[in-house]
């Protein structure tokens, strides 16, 4: 059965008064759907998935464009607990990745827990019933004790504010949202934007075009890509001895943990890997002119550093011109830049990523006294483990802020996260605890010691501008500063000494849920919970 076919596979729909549940999670991407997963492998079963689309995946189902892929790769880019002996290539491409979400999704039982078409219009702290208040845009309300955003960091589109934008005739779309019905074989195409998601389609449609404008503000540094086909023999051996998968695994986190000497321990050690993206670059742009415009002058890792093994070659081709001027505004069909040239267009494609800096839009996320987390964020985005924060009880966030990785793979993050989630949760249920929030004194010392380490960081001393510095205040905000494992370590335990905690006053008569909370008493609060 497919993931994609099942919004009628769920429970009936939910009529009248609101849907009470005890964990609302948000969004079915790797983040909602691994969860989900280790919510029913622990036995919690009383939980619903918010999903706004009609099928799962998260960005893996809305990111389709040509030659969409994963640069890390999918033996170590899934979930440890759902190893895909059939991958087929090292770096599996997205209707691969979408496929492997969806079978996850049947495998484990999880399409009961969906609802689809369920896009979160906002979700709002009730300070007297102590629950989540959920509105979605269909109408529909749930009311929640525990709320998990899986909403994903690089879910909305960003599109540039250039003046004229919506004066064009031709078609546009963003790199997100693309419109597969769009002819662009014989056209004129505009691509805005060089980072990850262009050097992946550009590619794809350079020989197809007529003409392709590629508008490019900075030069990513780009590596060779050792991608491959995964063989029969590895296939074979994944699927029948699964402990050569996992060595394979555990080989390919090695490498990529590796990389995080360069990013975090010391820049000057990117230098080397430098030199071979700048041999890759000399190899396969014998151009010296268009290899001066490719080249990055900011040091090798203050931005996403990208794999690519045709790109290079697809914008040497001489129907693909690389524009370095700046774009003054867009007309009803051309682009024009600073220097006054008009570049005449029929289609404009934005690879311009996404809104990072402000993972919620304003009105959406509200907590203790109806406080928007935009205001709590105004000065950047910041929680304790990525995960919590003051103000906003029982909501835990996945892919939170500062828990990006440039050098390894997310599912690793991931994972880590619905860990810690999972053992607040149960130690939660232990000690009979209605209701938890990160104490501010932890989570304001965590963040000092975070943003300490990524002001010394390549991120920030690289010399460029990145989508991983809140561009208000400069703070990185994205990224976790450093080893993948030590994030693991950091949330392998959970400790009720960082939470205030508060548990019923009992009250006779009085229904569950509807009796006053009063914060548990500090040292019936110490105790910590582990895992294996
Ligand atoms: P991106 O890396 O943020 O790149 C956006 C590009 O648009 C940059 O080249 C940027 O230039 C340019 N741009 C933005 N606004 C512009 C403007 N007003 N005028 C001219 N140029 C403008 O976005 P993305 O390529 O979509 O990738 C985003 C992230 O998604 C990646 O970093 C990665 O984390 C993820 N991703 C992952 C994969 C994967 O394989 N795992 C694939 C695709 C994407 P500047 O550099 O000058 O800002």
């Amino acid at each position: 059965m497919n993931a994609r076919m099942t919004p009628h596979d769920a429970a009936p729909p939910d009529a009248g008064a609101p849907v009470e549940t005890d964990i609302a999670i948000i969004g079915s991407g790797f983040a909602g759907l691994g969860m989900a997963i280790r919510l029913r492998q622990a036995g919690i079963t009383d939980f619903i998935i918010a999903e706004k689309a009609d099928s799962v995946g998260g960005t893996w189902r809305d990111n389709h464009y040509p030659g969409c892929a994963c640069d890390v790769q999918s033996h170590v880019y899934s979930f440890s607990f759902a190893p895909n002996p059939r991958w087929t290539r090292m770096f599996a491409c997205q209707p691969e990745i979408r496929a492997y979400l969806e079978d996850c999704t049947q495998r484990f039982g999880v399409q009961r827990h969906l609802r689809f078409a369920h896009e979160l219009a906002s979700a709002v702290y009730d300070d007297t019933r102590h629950r989540w208040q959920l509105t979605f845009a269909n109408g529909q309300q749930w009311s929640a004790r525990v709320l998990i955003s899986g909403m994903g960091g690089l879910s909305r589109a960003a599109m540039p504010n250039i003046p004229g934008i919506e004066t064009f005739r031709g078609k546009s779309f963003h790199s997100q949202h693309w419109d597969h019905g769009c002819p662009l074989d014989g056209k004129r195409v505009a691509v805005i934007g060089t980072g990850a998601s262009a050097i992946q389609f550009v590619p794809q449609i350079a020989p197809r075009v007529a003409h392709l404008d590629l508008f490019q503000r900075t030069p990513p540094w780009i590596m060779p890509k050792a991608d491959r086909p995964v063989t029969p023999l590895e296939q074979w051996l994944f699927r029948h001895l699964p402990f050569t998968q996992k060595i394979m695994r555990s080989a390919l986190y090695c490498m990529l943990e590796s990389r995080a000497f360069g990013f975090a321990i010391h820049p000057s050690l990117m230098k080397t890997a430098q030199k071979v993206a700048e041999r890759h670059l000399r190899r396969q742009v014998p151009d010296p002119q268009l290899r001066a415009t490719l080249t990055p002058d900011y040091t090798m890792g203050c931005k996403r550093i990208l794999i690519s093994n045709d790109y290079f070659p697809a914008v040497s081709r001489p129907n693909v011109s690389v524009t370095t001027t700046g774009i003054a505004r867009i007309e009803e069909d051309a682009v024009v830049t600073t220097d006054g040239v008009r570049h005449p267009v029929d289609c404009l494609i934005f690879g311009t990523g996404f809104q990072v800096a402000d993972p919620f839009p304003a009105g959406v996320v509200r907590g203790r006294g109806g406080v928007d987390i935009v205001d709590t964020w105004r000065d950047g985005a910041h929680a304790y483990l990525g995960t919590t924060l003051p103000g906003y009880p029982n909501f835990f966030m996945i892919v939170g802020p500062n828990t990006g990785l440039g050098h390894n793979s997310m599912v690793f993050m991931i994972e880590s996260q619905v860990e810690y989630i999972l053992r607040a949760l149960k130690m939660m249920q232990a000690e009979r605890t209605a209701a938890i929030e990160v104490r501010p004194q932890v989570e304001h010392s965590y963040n000092e010691q975070i943003q300490q380490k990524l002001s010394r960081a390549i991120w920030s001393t690289g010399g460029c501008k990145s989508w991983y510095l809140d561009p208000k205040t400069g703070k990185n905000t994205t990224l976790w500063p450093g080893f993948a494992y030590k994030f693991r370590r950091a949330t392998r335990t959970f400790s009720m000494a960082d939470y205030l905690a508060y548990s019923p006053v009992p009250q006779p008569g009085a229904q569950p849920g509807t009796q006053p909370l009063t914060q548990v008493h500090d040292s019936a609060a110490a105790t910590s919970a582990q895992t294996s």
